[in-house]
């Protein structure tokens, strides 16, 4: 064991040690994306085990995604810790429950409601006559979701959201009467949504003294990864695993809230030390994951942040050898944007680089159509993370129904083997097939073997019911399983991972920011979080590009995201005046310029804020002093009046080829 701890420590630089040999009790790492935080509460359970200060099964780590509690569960394994629990707080609160469910419900069963759900909104809505349609009816979904997850319930509803400001889908009151109904409707069925899986398991832990006390026998060490989205209603379940103990290390990063639109918050994280005063609080700083230039780029992107609460303002330090500069790239349209990042991966793969050290971001997932249609189109194989489209695909389905069949007989001998054997009646030959859609389709299937030999390791006595179960749950909750390929994902499940090239794709105004962030300084904050977590997932290479029009030979209308802003190098072709310049409206305006950028002001909207809606409001004096000099400067350098200057990378178009468009 001795030589297993020098192991352990000797993968870890001096503040992630102090958090690993921490005694047991609260402690807490407040560090910045690539630092180790996800390795010291590893390295942190090794250590414990290996010392005897807890057994493997009496640690409960919960994270974000179930792709990440897979990894977690993966290094684990490497670190010679055996059947420690790491799972989503959902499939965790799902297992309890499995458990307790008897003796605090009754014996007959529930069902998630997950896959309905939309119909159940609908029929509630139709109950108490609130017409909607299909949009709507996904907004109050979400809306009635995030009321749970903040702990309000629907007679709060209206005041609770009236408190924060919060836009709601429709008239508070009518969202409160649909979330009544939807209760109602769902209780009486007998069906569980995802935070009633929360919600049950914290009120089984606080109602029912057995049942807390043979929990906490059961699980004595908590561990929680990417704190900073922890939600009310997760913190109260945390909560009530904990009880009176405090055995609980927390990690996070505050400028990584990216889901504070679904109700997490950072305050628990940055308030742990306040509620433990005896806690070990270590920060990092170090940045292990990523070039100096990514680093570097990834430190301007959150240091034009507004409002970055205390705890929060670190600056990662590079660790790495110096790597390629980040690539900006703008296009006039989307397919070819996409073309463009398939040839670069292409390129990357001819390279050497395999296929799953490389993804493309997205800020939503319906950009991922033309990437997936550009990789197919170039014969690159690639996955969709995070969508619904694994489980959505005609062989999936069909190989889940057949091993739903399967398993209402009795349930025999290895799972892997059982789920092999019935995916052999659905095409999932020995051998691949050679290419095609033939390909991707065996490709499917074999990852529902690796899905079972997962759960197997992790489970035991895991049978082909069980796995089902495990599979619609996956399906409702939109985790895929792995296979091999390019990552297509969201720039929201992309949390926590690291590729050594990644590509952070459609980075225009109205997708990121999204266009209903606007003019919600929050929300625009939070939209900045996720291009600091997009470009903080790459470990050497860093692509960064936009289309100016979506469709191909469409009007190129688009303007390039206001977190580009500052990011682009002055020489680089694409820091060029942008449209507006050489649009002839902008006469019309009296030539009223931007505050911030000098461009034309055009549109109502930038007359109304005297700046264009995408430049920044919150330039800093600095910048803006800056800014302003350089183009007095300017000016007199070109002989023309102040008033035509425009920004620096302006000037240098116009004083190279177009002075003419200036008069
Ligand atoms: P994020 O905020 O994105 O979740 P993180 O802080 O959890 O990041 P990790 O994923 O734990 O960071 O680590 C980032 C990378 O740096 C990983 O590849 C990890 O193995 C490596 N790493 C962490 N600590 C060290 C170290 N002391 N020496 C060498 N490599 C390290
Ligand atoms: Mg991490």
């Amino acid at each position: 064991p001795v030589d297993i701890e020098q192991r352990l420590l000797a993968a870890l630089d001096a503040e992630q040690r102090a958090a690993v040999t921490a005694p047991r009790g609260p402690v807490c790492v407040l560090a910045g994306a690539g630092t180790g935080k996800t390795r010291t509460i590893t390295h942190r359970i090794a250590y414990l085990v290996h010392r005897g200060h807890v057994s493997p099964g009496q640690v409960l780590a919960v994270t974000f995604t179930a792709r990440a509690a897979g990894e977690m569960r993966t290094r684990l394994r490497a670190l010679g810790v055996h059947g420690a629990q790491a799972r989503t707080f959902h499939a965790a609160a799902l297992r309890q429950l499995r458990y307790f469910w008897p003796r605090v419900v009754g014996d007959e069963p529930w069902e998630l409601v997950e896959g309905s759900k939309l119909r159940l909104v609908g029929q509630a809505a139709h109950r108490v006559r609130v017409a909607t349609d299909g949009e709507t009816l996904r907004d109050l979904a979400g809306e009635i979701e995030w009321a749970k997850a903040s702990l309000v319930g629907p007679d709060a509803y209206a005041a609770a959201t009236a408190k924060v400001h919060r836009d709601t889908p429709l008239p508070a009151d009518q969202v409160a009467q649909v979330y009544t109904a939807y209760e109602e409707l769902k209780n009486k069925a007998r069906l569980l949504d995802f935070g009633d899986l929360l919600l049950h398991t914290a009120a089984a832990l606080e109602q029912h003294a057995d049942v807390a006390a043979e929990f906490r026998d059961r699980y004595r060490c908590f561990v929680v990864d990417e704190y900073q989205d922890v939600t009310p209603l997760q913190q109260r379940v945390l909560d009530a695993w904990l009880g009176e103990r405090d055995d609980l290390t927390v990690v996070g990063d505050a400028n990584q809230t990216i889901y504070s639109f679904a109700g997490a918050s950072p305050r628990p994280l940055l308030e742990f030390a306040r509620r433990f005063p005896g806690a070990a609080v270590v920060r990092l700083e170090r940045d292990y994951r990523s070039t100096p230039q990514v680093v570097g780029l990834a430190n301007r992107v959150i240091g034009a942040a507004r409002d970055r609460p205390a705890g929060s303002r670190l600056r990662l330090v590079g660790q790495r050898a110096d790597g390629p500069e980040p690539q900006f790239a703008e296009f006039d349209d989307e397919p070819a944007e996409a073309a463009a990042v398939a040839r670069r991966i292409r390129e990357l793969l001819d390279a050497g680089v395999p296929a799953s050290q490389i993804a493309v971001l997205f800020r939503v997932n319906a950009q991922s159509e033309v990437y997936e249609q550009a990789l197919s189109e170039a014969g690159i194989p690639y996955l969709v993370r995070g969508g619904e489209r694994f489980f959505a695909r005609p062989e999936v389905r069909q190989a889940v129904a057949a091993l739903r069949a399967a398993a209402s007989a009795p349930p025999e001998g290895d799972l892997p083997e059982s789920v092999r054997a019935v995916l052999a009646g659905q095409g999932l030959t020995a051998e691949p097939p050679a290419g095609g859609a033939a390909r991707e389709r065996w490709e499917s299937l074999l990852a529902l073997v690796e899905l079972a030999e997962e759960l197997a390791g992790t489970l035991d006595g895991a049978d082909l019911s069980r796995y089902v179960a495990e599979l619609e749950m996956r399906a409702d909750a939109q985790h895929p399983p792995t296979v091999e390929g390019v990552t297509l994902a969201s720039l929201h499940a992309a949390k926590g991972l690291e590729w050594d090239a990644v590509f952070l794709v459609g980075l225009v105004e109205g997708t990121l920011p999204i266009q209903h962030a606007d003019g919600d300084d929050a929300a625009i904050e939070e939209e900045r979080r996720l291009l600091y977590v997009g470009a903080t997932r790459a470990r050497v290479y860093l692509w960064l590009s936009w289309a100016l029009s979506r469709s191909a030979g469409g009007r190129r209308h688009r303007r390039r995201s206001r977190f580009l802003y500052g990011l682009i190098p002055e020489d680089h072709p694409a820091a060029r005046p942008t449209a507006r310049l050489r649009d002839g409206g902008a006469a019309k305006n009296g030539n009223r310029r931007c505050w911030v950028c000098g461009d034309q002001l055009v549109g109502a909207a930038a007359l109304k804020l005297d700046r264009c809606p995408s430049c920044p409001s919150d330039v800093d004096e600095e910048l803006l002093a800056r800014l302003k000099s350089w183009r007095s400067e300017r000016a007199r350098q070109l002989k023309v009046p102040p008033y035509v200057v425009f920004t620096d990378a302006t000037l240098v178009a116009i004083a190279e080829r177009r002075p003419s468009d200036t008069s």
